[in-house]
Protein backbone atom coordinates (compact mmCIF):
# COMPACT_ATOMS: atom_id res chain seq x y z
CA UNK A 1 0.00 0.00 0.00
CA UNK A 2 1.27 3.56 -0.89
CA UNK A 3 2.22 6.40 1.58
CA UNK A 4 -0.29 8.30 0.04
CA UNK A 5 -3.09 5.77 0.53
CA UNK A 6 -1.88 5.41 4.26
CA UNK A 7 -2.25 8.73 5.01
CA UNK A 8 -5.86 9.43 3.66
CA UNK A 9 -6.88 6.89 5.19
CA UNK A 10 -5.95 7.75 8.44
CA UNK A 11 -7.09 11.20 7.14
CA UNK A 12 -10.29 10.06 6.63
CA UNK A 13 -10.75 8.27 10.01
CA UNK A 14 -9.45 10.69 11.67
CA UNK A 15 -12.48 13.27 10.00
CA UNK A 16 -15.03 10.98 11.37
CA UNK A 17 -14.87 12.71 14.95
CA UNK A 18 -16.52 15.89 13.66
CA UNK A 19 -19.34 13.70 12.07
CA UNK A 20 -19.49 11.26 15.55
CA UNK A 21 -19.50 14.11 17.68
CA UNK A 22 -22.03 15.79 16.34
CA UNK A 23 -24.78 16.84 18.51
CA UNK A 24 -27.57 15.54 16.56
CA UNK A 25 -26.00 12.41 17.11
CA UNK A 26 -25.77 12.81 20.80
CA UNK A 27 -29.29 13.18 20.78
CA UNK A 28 -30.66 11.07 18.29
CA UNK A 29 -28.82 8.58 20.61
CA UNK A 30 -30.14 10.01 24.11
CA UNK A 31 -33.57 9.16 22.47
CA UNK A 32 -33.37 5.64 21.77
CA UNK A 33 -32.64 2.83 24.30
CA UNK A 34 -29.32 1.21 23.94
CA UNK A 35 -29.68 -2.46 22.82
CA UNK A 36 -28.93 -4.53 26.40
CA UNK A 37 -26.25 -7.73 24.89
CA UNK A 38 -25.90 -10.89 26.01
CA UNK A 39 -24.51 -13.60 24.15
CA UNK A 40 -26.87 -15.90 22.08
CA UNK A 41 -29.67 -13.42 23.13
CA UNK A 42 -30.07 -10.89 20.61
CA UNK A 43 -33.07 -11.87 18.43
CA UNK A 44 -34.41 -9.81 15.52
CA UNK A 45 -37.67 -8.38 15.49
CA UNK A 46 -39.85 -6.99 12.64
CA UNK A 47 -38.57 -3.37 13.61
CA UNK A 48 -35.00 -4.54 13.07
CA UNK A 49 -33.66 -4.53 9.62
CA UNK A 50 -30.18 -6.08 7.98
CA UNK A 51 -27.55 -3.89 6.01
CA UNK A 52 -25.51 -5.99 4.00
CA UNK A 53 -22.64 -3.52 2.71
CA UNK A 54 -21.36 -3.64 -0.59
CA UNK A 55 -20.48 -7.52 -1.14
CA UNK A 56 -19.80 -6.90 -4.59
CA UNK A 57 -16.76 -8.60 -6.97
CA UNK A 58 -14.53 -5.66 -7.01
CA UNK A 59 -14.16 -5.20 -3.06
CA UNK A 60 -13.38 -9.18 -3.02
CA UNK A 61 -9.80 -10.35 -3.17
CA UNK A 62 -8.92 -10.81 -7.43
CA UNK A 63 -11.32 -7.43 -7.56
CA UNK A 64 -10.26 -3.86 -8.38
CA UNK A 65 -10.05 -2.28 -5.56
CA UNK A 66 -9.95 -5.35 -3.10
CA UNK A 67 -11.16 -5.70 0.90
CA UNK A 68 -8.47 -8.47 2.60
CA UNK A 69 -11.10 -11.69 2.99
CA UNK A 70 -13.52 -9.92 1.93
CA UNK A 71 -15.18 -13.18 0.51
CA UNK A 72 -14.65 -15.21 3.94
CA UNK A 73 -17.44 -13.13 5.18
CA UNK A 74 -20.36 -14.35 2.28
CA UNK A 75 -21.36 -17.76 4.00
CA UNK A 76 -21.89 -16.01 7.23
CA UNK A 77 -23.22 -12.95 5.72
CA UNK A 78 -26.03 -15.61 4.04
CA UNK A 79 -26.48 -17.54 7.54
CA UNK A 80 -27.05 -14.13 9.29
CA UNK A 81 -29.22 -12.70 6.79
CA UNK A 82 -31.33 -15.73 7.15
CA UNK A 83 -32.51 -14.91 10.49
CA UNK A 84 -33.24 -11.49 9.50
CA UNK A 85 -36.98 -11.00 8.34
CA UNK A 86 -36.25 -7.28 6.53
CA UNK A 87 -33.04 -7.43 4.91
CA UNK A 88 -31.54 -4.33 2.91
CA UNK A 89 -28.15 -4.44 0.31
CA UNK A 90 -26.23 -1.80 -0.81
CA UNK A 91 -24.15 -1.74 -4.00
CA UNK A 92 -21.68 0.98 -4.91
CA UNK A 93 -22.84 2.10 -8.07
CA UNK A 94 -20.51 4.23 -10.05
CA UNK A 95 -20.83 6.32 -14.34
CA UNK A 96 -18.34 5.28 -16.21
CA UNK A 97 -16.09 8.58 -15.39
CA UNK A 98 -17.09 9.08 -11.78
CA UNK A 99 -15.26 11.53 -9.93
CA UNK A 100 -13.83 9.21 -7.36
CA UNK A 101 -11.46 7.45 -9.79
CA UNK A 102 -7.89 8.10 -10.71
CA UNK A 103 -8.42 7.60 -14.33
CA UNK A 104 -10.83 10.72 -14.04
CA UNK A 105 -8.38 13.19 -13.41
CA UNK A 106 -5.39 13.27 -15.84
CA UNK A 107 -1.68 12.95 -13.96
CA UNK A 108 -3.03 11.29 -10.93
CA UNK A 109 -2.85 8.14 -9.89
CA UNK A 110 -4.77 5.75 -8.01
CA UNK A 111 -4.52 6.61 -4.22
CA UNK A 112 -4.08 10.04 -4.80
CA UNK A 113 -6.20 12.83 -3.41
CA UNK A 114 -7.59 16.18 -4.69
CA UNK A 115 -9.79 18.62 -3.26
CA UNK A 116 -13.24 18.79 -4.40
CA UNK A 117 -15.73 20.95 -3.69
CA UNK A 118 -17.03 18.86 -1.17
CA UNK A 119 -13.62 18.00 0.98
CA UNK A 120 -10.81 15.88 0.61
CA UNK A 121 -11.51 12.86 -2.38
CA UNK A 122 -9.45 9.95 -2.61
CA UNK A 123 -8.34 8.56 -5.81
CA UNK A 124 -9.94 5.25 -6.79
CA UNK A 125 -9.03 2.56 -9.33
CA UNK A 126 -12.09 2.48 -11.43
CA UNK A 127 -14.26 0.23 -9.62
CA UNK A 128 -18.38 -1.00 -9.82
CA UNK A 129 -19.15 0.56 -12.58
CA UNK A 130 -22.83 0.25 -13.42
CA UNK A 131 -23.35 -3.08 -15.51
CA UNK A 132 -19.91 -4.69 -15.07
CA UNK A 133 -19.27 -7.68 -13.49
CA UNK A 134 -17.43 -5.93 -10.77
CA UNK A 135 -20.53 -4.40 -9.95
CA UNK A 136 -22.07 -7.87 -8.90
CA UNK A 137 -23.07 -9.05 -5.76
CA UNK A 138 -20.31 -11.83 -5.38
CA UNK A 139 -21.66 -14.67 -6.71
CA UNK A 140 -22.10 -16.99 -3.52
CA UNK A 141 -24.46 -13.70 -2.14
CA UNK A 142 -27.37 -15.95 -1.68
CA UNK A 143 -30.37 -13.80 0.37
CA UNK A 144 -33.59 -13.91 -2.22
CA UNK A 145 -35.26 -12.42 0.21
CA UNK A 146 -33.90 -8.82 0.76
CA UNK A 147 -36.63 -6.37 0.11
CA UNK A 148 -34.11 -3.16 -1.25
CA UNK A 149 -31.03 -2.73 -2.80
CA UNK A 150 -29.84 0.68 -2.03
CA UNK A 151 -26.93 1.96 -4.77
CA UNK A 152 -25.32 4.87 -3.73
CA UNK A 153 -22.24 6.86 -5.65
CA UNK A 154 -24.37 6.90 -8.87
CA UNK A 155 -24.08 10.57 -8.75
CA UNK A 156 -20.90 11.67 -11.36
CA UNK A 157 -19.27 14.14 -9.37
CA UNK A 158 -19.84 12.53 -6.12
CA UNK A 159 -18.66 9.63 -4.20
CA UNK A 160 -20.52 8.12 -1.10
CA UNK A 161 -19.29 5.58 1.33
CA UNK A 162 -22.33 6.02 3.74
CA UNK A 163 -25.41 4.25 2.06
CA UNK A 164 -27.65 7.13 3.92
CA UNK A 165 -25.77 10.31 2.87
CA UNK A 166 -23.39 10.86 0.17
CA UNK A 167 -19.97 12.64 0.52
CA UNK A 168 -21.50 16.15 1.18
CA UNK A 169 -23.26 14.67 4.52
CA UNK A 170 -26.85 16.07 2.33
CA UNK A 171 -27.35 14.52 -0.77
CA UNK A 172 -29.74 11.16 0.40
CA UNK A 173 -29.84 8.22 -0.81
CA UNK A 174 -33.36 7.82 0.11
CA UNK A 175 -32.53 5.31 2.39
CA UNK A 176 -33.81 7.43 5.79
CA UNK A 177 -36.84 8.18 4.34
CA UNK A 178 -37.35 4.04 3.02
CA UNK A 179 -36.52 2.87 7.04
CA UNK A 180 -38.55 5.77 8.43
CA UNK A 181 -41.33 4.42 5.98
CA UNK A 182 -41.38 1.01 6.75
CA UNK A 183 -40.83 1.67 10.59
CA UNK A 184 -37.72 0.27 11.18
CA UNK A 185 -35.53 0.83 14.76
CA UNK A 186 -33.03 -0.64 14.61
CA UNK A 187 -29.88 -1.29 11.78
CA UNK A 188 -27.49 -4.19 12.24
CA UNK A 189 -24.23 -4.10 9.47
CA UNK A 190 -22.28 -6.33 7.87
CA UNK A 191 -20.20 -5.95 5.17
CA UNK A 192 -17.29 -4.22 3.55
CA UNK A 193 -15.53 -2.72 4.52
CA UNK A 194 -15.63 -2.08 8.46
CA UNK A 195 -13.58 0.80 8.31
CA UNK A 196 -15.30 2.83 5.67
CA UNK A 197 -18.45 2.25 4.23
CA UNK A 198 -19.66 0.23 7.00
CA UNK A 199 -18.73 2.74 9.63
CA UNK A 200 -20.03 5.77 7.70
CA UNK A 201 -23.30 4.03 7.33
CA UNK A 202 -23.93 2.87 10.99
CA UNK A 203 -22.72 6.37 11.86
CA UNK A 204 -25.59 8.13 9.51
CA UNK A 205 -27.85 5.59 10.92
CA UNK A 206 -27.36 6.98 14.51
CA UNK A 207 -27.35 10.58 12.99
CA UNK A 208 -30.93 10.18 11.72
CA UNK A 209 -32.15 8.12 15.38
CA UNK A 210 -31.78 4.60 14.44
CA UNK A 211 -30.14 2.24 16.86
CA UNK A 212 -26.87 0.87 15.09
CA UNK A 213 -25.25 -2.90 15.54
CA UNK A 214 -22.17 -3.82 13.67
CA UNK A 215 -21.39 -7.66 13.59
CA UNK A 216 -17.66 -7.89 13.53
CA UNK A 217 -17.12 -10.96 12.62
CA UNK A 218 -19.40 -10.62 9.62
CA UNK A 219 -17.56 -7.39 8.65
CA UNK A 220 -14.07 -6.99 7.30
CA UNK A 221 -11.73 -3.84 7.25
CA UNK A 222 -8.83 -2.03 5.53
CA UNK A 223 -7.35 -1.60 8.90
CA UNK A 224 -4.11 0.44 7.91
CA UNK A 225 -2.09 2.56 9.93
CA UNK A 226 -4.66 2.38 12.80
CA UNK A 227 -7.69 3.23 11.09
CA UNK A 228 -9.94 0.15 12.15
CA UNK A 229 -9.30 1.07 15.91
CA UNK A 230 -10.29 4.99 14.86
CA UNK A 231 -13.09 3.48 13.39
CA UNK A 232 -14.51 1.64 16.28
CA UNK A 233 -13.62 4.48 18.83
CA UNK A 234 -15.68 6.69 16.70
CA UNK A 235 -18.53 4.24 16.03
CA UNK A 236 -18.95 3.59 19.93
CA UNK A 237 -18.70 7.43 20.77
CA UNK A 238 -21.53 7.47 18.93
CA UNK A 239 -23.28 4.87 20.45
CA UNK A 240 -22.99 1.94 17.57
CA UNK A 241 -23.09 -1.21 19.35
CA UNK A 242 -20.30 -4.06 18.44
CA UNK A 243 -21.46 -7.53 18.54
CA UNK A 244 -20.97 -10.83 17.21
CA UNK A 245 -22.80 -13.50 14.96
CA UNK A 246 -22.37 -15.26 18.49
CA UNK A 247 -24.29 -12.57 20.53
CA UNK A 248 -27.94 -13.17 17.77
CA UNK A 249 -30.08 -15.93 18.91
CA UNK A 250 -30.10 -18.73 16.76
ZN1 LIG B 1 -16.81 3.52 -4.78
Amino acid sequence: MSTNRRQFLSSAVGGLVTAGAASGTRRAWAQGAAPKIQPGKIKPGGRDVLLVVDVQNDFIPGGALAVKEGDVIVPLVNQIAAGFEHVIMTQDWHTPGHISFASSHPGKKPFETTKLAYGTQVLWPDHCVQGTPGADFHKDLKIPHAELVIRKGYRKQMDSYSAFYEADGKATTGLAGYVRDRGFRQVFLVGLATDFCVCWSALDARKVGLGALVIEDACRGIDTNGSLAKAWDQMTKAGVKRIRSADLSA
